[in-house]
């Protein structure tokens, strides 16, 4: 590391997240008020305003609250009707929670490689894979970082394939493309409130869609699939995903502050990009003109020309310090060293080991073979850049701090370790 023994610049006292929750009162005020009327289970009045408030926010007819988002991702997927055997094409640079509920129905994900623009899937990519495999009727793709994808241009690639669009919005609440919120694009429609998201619940996540009859299969599924009779009757295989009503008080507590938090991470986004600016580095981006993201976590793209070398295997990252330059691993390491907390960029689903026998493709066809582009020397595109997009910004990426409890005092601090790196 670059300069950990210079003293002009202390260690955090108080650790600088990636991105902790943030909690207001009103949580306690619900968690208790559960507590008082004993509905501690998975019925109550926090549940059913946790359902009315967010579908009317995101602008959906019916939401059912459960305890995970990969719960919803899984019940998106059971109405999606897949079956074994199943292609179904997916978000490839993304959390693994997007694609893992395609195998519980052992539908097989094919990876959709990432737009620059966006860093989401790519239409071109996904028109690409249309041509490769027209018989595919399932779409799932994911917001990164509270990032819009194009999704309005998706879902016309999917209604004309006459494919169902999945959307995994668990990153992007309060996000809107055309003055719409994420979440109310897909035919199903996931959102999380893991500890790290936007406003969390502890856990939990919520499954939207416009179609009523689907939500409520999916809450009959979420609760043991219990038929209308006197006793415990069954016809389908049921699931325990529903969420506790302690859990959606949490939840219910904090979606008032919604916005205030949105607000906060706009504000670390744009002092990342003002404090960052002429360092060879460039922010996360996002469609300006028809996006409005809610800034979850600001990241940063090092410059093809300002990397160090840097070498990653399955389990360990090493780096070689070059004047000037710098990478993700040196700039992780450093800013670990002074007690913040910053992480990789999800690491592409082509390039995770259970996954290397899916296929993946990229705008050009199939991208199996130039996985690798940086070790082996792979194509690049007429930009200059690796075709293999989600690979460059795996490499070339990384996500900054971004809690909304980080003072301007400890941002600066952070801008300085990371422009100290460059040195
Ligand atoms: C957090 C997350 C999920 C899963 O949400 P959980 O509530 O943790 O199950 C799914 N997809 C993405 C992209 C996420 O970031």
């Amino acid at each position: 590391m670059a300069f950990v023994d210079r003293n002009d610049i202390k260690r955090f006292e108080h650790k600088v997240w990636l991105s902790s929750p943030t909690m207001h009162g009103e949580e306690l005020e619900y968690i208790t008020q559960a507590y008082k009327s004993n509905w501690m289970s998975t019925v109550g009045e926090n549940i059913n305003e946790v359902e009315r408030l967010l579908s009317e926010k995101i602008g959906v007819k019916g939401a059912v609250a459960l305890s995970a988002g990969t719960a919803a991702l899984h019940l998106a997927v059971k109405l999606a009707g897949v079956k074994p055997g199943d292609k179904v094409f997916c978000s490839d640079m993304t959390f693994s929670a997007t694609v893992n509920p395609v195998t519980y129905e052992g539908g097989i994900p094919i990876f959709i490689d990432s737009e620059r623009d966006t860093w989401n899937m790519d239409p071109v990519a996904l028109e690409k894979a249309f041509e490769l495999y027209p018989d595919v009727k399932l779409v799932v793709v994911a917001h990164l970082y509270g990032t819009p994808g194009k999704i309005d241009e998706i879902r016309e690639i999917c209604k004309q394939h006459g494919a169902i669009l999945i959307e995994d919005a668990a990153e992007s609440l309060g996000a809107t493309y055309k003055g719409k919120q994420t979440g109310s694009f897909g035919d199903y429609n996931a959102i999380s409130f893991n500890g790290n998201k936007i406003i969390t619940g502890s856990s939990g996540g919520m499954l939207l869609s416009d179609d009523i009859t689907a939500i409520n299969h999916a809450r009959k599924w979420s609760t043991q699939s219990r038929e209308d009779a006197p006793w415990y009757q069954h016809e389908e295989i049921g699931y325990n995903y529903r969420m506790s009503n302690v859990i959606a008080g949490v939840v219910r507590g904090q979606i008032p502050h919604l916005d205030e938090h949105l607000e906060q991470k706009k504000r670390i986004y744009f002092r990342y990009r003002e404090g960052l600016k002429d360092l060879p580095v460039t922010m996360n981006p996002y469609d300006e003109v028809n996006s409005s993201p809610n800034f979850w976590l600001s990241c940063l793209l090092i410059d093809l020309s300002a990397m160090c070398r840097q070498a990653r295997s399955d389990n360990e990252a090493v780096y070689i310090k070059e004047e000037g330059k710098s990478c993700p691993t040196e700039i992780l390491e450093t800013i670990a060293s002074f007690n913040a907390e910053g992480r990789p960029i999800w690491k592409p689903m082509h390039m995770q080991p259970i996954f290397r026998m899916n296929p993946f493709v990229t705008r050009e066809g199939n991208g199996r073979s130039r996985t690798n582009a940086y070790i082996s020397g792979g194509r690049l595109g007429s930009d200059g850049l690796p075709l293999d997009v989600g690979a460059d910004i795996f490499q070339r990426g990384l996500c900054l701090p971004s809690d909304n409890k980080m003072t301007e005092e400890e941002q600066d601090v952070v801008i300085e370790i990371i422009r100290r790196c460059f040195e």
